[in-house]
């Protein structure tokens, strides 16, 4: 088939070009077709399916409320705490945290979000949750994701994944300071892990893995089952600077919302003061990690997040999701610097409940949008790089003989532009097409 342009992502954008597909599988891409093509989708773009690289197919929608109105729900307005800038907390933290993050009142506090996710949670049932699943990844499928990484209760959105046409791993969620609850979602996770033999794995084109919640949320010892297991991690980290505060002092804002929730631990001990110290100290570094935000690491911590500095091939890369990022308000995000300094960064949506939509694309235009941000880099941030942190990189992610044809088909403008990328960036033009294994499975060529 052809179109106006392929971007295969490991090579610069072919005008013109062609894919052809034999298989379910990329047998060559290029640019003068030899014959005449058995379809040409016309001005659009074909790019690598997208791979979402972190969300929640489980969460629904939740309303932002701006940080000014939490007056009315009788919470005290956002203040930095107390501890922050004094004894332990860094100073060029302070300083992020003092600039950034309370100039802008239309930010909403990622505390008072928090609460109501669980709010939601509580009140839905397993069907509930299931409906979401359904919705969202059909959703993620129309936005061209042709692969994602799923954090979900006890494997509860893999049946529905399993079945679709779509890559994934589904990571179970691991959570509690308090021993029992701990017991209790690491069990109901290996009830589900155990279930799923590798002939089941081959057929959905899905793994499980695993998901220790956040260091805030979840205790020492989940973590180091989560890295003995062989499984491939997920976890949220460096989030907010409630977290930072938090792992320093044990004191602060996010140890009063676990006592509200009666989740706090009087006996807990972080695994140490920073957020590196949860995937890279001693044994933790013995698996792969996808980092969900990362947004507080220090630079100095950086080298901890490159592929090299893993031991025995494993592999560590951060899950950048930016308009749930940009909702809070939060100091702003260090991709760039990350990518920079040899760290893989790759993007995600997060789920709806802190994201308009479960589009790779739009979290890239909004990227562009604001930041600027290099065609080329994006592209490959919300393609390849997802894949590598996956561990498919040889199976997907660029348009590539031998690959799989998992492709996004993106209806393009009738400008002309210098760089081809902003004809996908710098646009509001859907995804027209989703294909997975060569076959269309979304959009409006099904069934060709
Ligand atoms: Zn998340």
């Amino acid at each position: 088939m052809t179109a106006r342009y392929i971007f295969p992502v490991e090579g610069p954008p072919i005008p013109g070009g062609y894919v052809t597909i034999d298989r379910g599988r990329i047998a060559a891409v290029g640019q003068s077709f030899n014959g005449t093509p058995d379809l040409n989708l016309g001005n659009v773009a074909i790019t690598p399916g997208f791979v979402n690289a972190h969300t929640h197919l489980e969460l629904s929608e939740i309303p932002a409320i701006p940080d000014s109105s939490r007056h009315r729900e009788g919470e005290a307005p956002a203040k930095p705490p107390k501890e922050f800038g004094s004894a332990g907390a860094s100073p060029s933290l302070f300083k992020q945290f003092a600039t950034s993050r309370f100039d802008d009142n239309a930010k909403e506090n990622e505390i008072a979000w928090l609460r109501r996710v669980i709010a939601q949670r509580r009140g839905s049932g397993p069907d509930d949750l299931k409906n979401a699943v359904a919705r969202n990844l059909e959703s993620s499928l129309v936005a061209g994701t042709t692969m994602l990484a799923d954090t979900t209760t006890a494997g509860l959105s893999w049946d529905a994944i399993s079945a679709a046409p779509v890559r994934a791993v589904v990571f179970a969620e691991l959570i509690g300071l308090k021993r029992e609850r701990g017991l209790q979602t690491h069990s109901d996770a290996w009830d589900w892990i155990s279930k799923i033999g590798p002939a089941e794995q081959v057929s959905a084109c899905a793994r499980p893995g695993l998901s220790p919640h956040a260091p805030y949320s979840t205790s020492e010892w989940l973590y180091h089952r989560a890295a003995a297991s062989r499984l491939p991690l997920s976890t949220h980290l460096a989030e907010m600077p409630e977290e930072i505060e938090l792992l320093e002092t044990r004191q602060g804002p996010l140890r009063t919302f676990l006592e509200d929730l009666g989740a706090w631990d009087e006996s807990w001990e972080p695994i140490g003061p920073r957020p590196g110290d949860f995937i890279r100290k001693g044994e933790l570094r013995e698996a792969d990690w996808l980092i969900a935000h990362g947004t507080y690491f220090e630079p100095d911590e950086f080298w901890q997040l490159r592929p090299e500095a893993s031991s025995h091939g494993h592999r560590v890369a951060v899950a950048y999701c930016p308009r749930t990022h940009s909702r809070f308000g939060h100091a702003p995000h260090p991709y760039l610097a990350m990518l920079e300094r040899g760290i893989v960064v790759c993007l995600g949506t997060d789920s709806v409940a802190s994201t308009p939509s479960l589009s790779v694309l739009d979290e890239a235009r909004f990227l562009h949008r604001r930041d600027n941000s290099n065609g080329p880099l994006l592209l490959t941030m919300a393609t390849l790089f997802g894949a590598w942190a996956l561990r498919s990189e040889t199976t997907t992610g660029s348009l590539k003989p031998g690959k799989s044809a998992d492709l996004a088909v993106i209806a393009l403008p009738d400008r002309v532009t210098e760089d081809p990328h902003d004809l996908i960036f710098d646009s509001d033009l859907p995804v027209v097409g989703t294909m997975f294994e060569g076959e269309f499975i979304r959009g409006k060529w099904v069934g060709n």
